[in-house]
């Protein structure tokens, strides 16, 4: 009888590198891995552009140098699409969709759970699917589906510890994690303060675009996460940079 197919879900984070590396050292089966890439519009990725970098030159090259065959999926629709459509129904009817919810990333729904489930469906039935989900993340690994999602990091007894410090002894460790510690778009509304300050501070053409689409009239909503506009994010920016020109001065 032939062997199931087994694919590992990657994000290039250091969890499910980590379980790629394993399943190679232990001589798992692994007939692909699987990424799909979310864009904040035709020609930008949303990927933080130190993790694009990663992503392409570095982590790709390693993989495929290992034997993993990368599928990479991309939907069509991008963050910006999704902002600029107009709403069809109900009381906000025309109006501009503006920022993704959080906690109901319609980025999520849209760019990233459509596309893998449009990838799985051409799959066998009896596909098993490697997920980066370590040993101490119980609750996680609870939701795991029997037999068809396999965690091969709690087959190794690996925590997210274990797991960083493989990708880094294998030169495998996104430089993302110098400034935060999750994954994402470099656009989510659950950014944390750290995250948000590296993209104002080193891609001021990232943070100008999320300004130009604070900008735009007629929005479902100006918050862009629960608390704030992008608009009053830049504003505290710009109060730091002057409070600390000040204090050096
Ligand atoms: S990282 Fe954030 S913006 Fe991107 S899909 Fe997930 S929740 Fe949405």
């Amino acid at each position: 009888m032939e062997r199931p197919k087994f694919i590992a879900s990657c994000s290039f984070g250091k969890d499910s590198l980590a379980a790629i590396l394993l399943a190679k050292e232990h001589g798992e089966p692994l007939d692909e891995a699987v990424y799909c890439e979310v864009m904040f519009d035709k020609d930008i990725s949303g990927e933080v552009p130190e993790h694009w970098d990663f992503i392409y030159g570095t982590a790709i090259p390693a993989l495929e140098r290992m034997g993993v065959k990368i599928v990479v999926l991309r939907s069509e629709k991008t963050y910006v699409e999704l902002f600029t459509g107009r709403v069809t129904r109900g009381s906000k009817k025309g109006m501009v969709r503006s920022f993704p919810l959080c906690g109901k990333c319609a980025v999520q729904r849209d760019c990233k759970v459509r596309p893998i489930e449009r990838y799985q469906k051409n799959l066998p039935a009896d596909v098993v699917q490697y997920v980066g989900i370590a040993q101490d993340e119980q609750e996680r690994l609870l939701r795991l589906e029997d037999g068809r999602q396999v965690s091969l990091l709690a087959k190794y007894n690996f925590t997210e510890q274990d797991a960083w410090q493989l990708c880094e002894k294998s030169g495998l460790l996104s430089p993302v994690y110098a400034f935060t510690d999750r994954g994402g778009c470099w656009f989510c509304p659950n950014a944390k303060r750290a995250e948000l300050r590296h993209l104002y501070d080193h891609h001021p053409d990232l943070w100008g675009r999320m300004m130009a689409l604070q900008a735009i009239p007629g929005k479902t909503t100006e918050k862009f996460n629960r608390t704030q506009r992008f608009s009053d994010i830049d504003a505290i920016f710009r109060q730091e940079d002057e409070d600390a020109a000040q204090a050096a001065a």
